[in-house]
């Protein structure tokens, strides 16, 4: 994982946060600002996708 690796961690916070607390409907992408995220969450992990600019994230299911 490079350093832009992890700018781009801080930048999908807001976004995960909502995830973990069970919200992924109308979730507004932190890069394009559309409303065209979405949500994979399968196991434990998470992957977040924008289907406008194609930004993508994988995290850790922390249930
Ligand atoms: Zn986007």
């Amino acid at each position: 994982m490079s350093e832009c690796d992890y700018d781009e961690l801080s930048v999908w916070q807001d976004v995960l946060d909502e995830v973990m607390s069970g919200h992924v409907d109308g979730l507004v992408c932190p890069f394009c600002e559309k409303k065209a995220i979405e949500v994979d969450t399968e196991g434990a992990s998470i992957s977040i996708k924008c289907t406008e600019c194609g930004r993508w994230i994988e995290g850790q299911n922390s249930y």
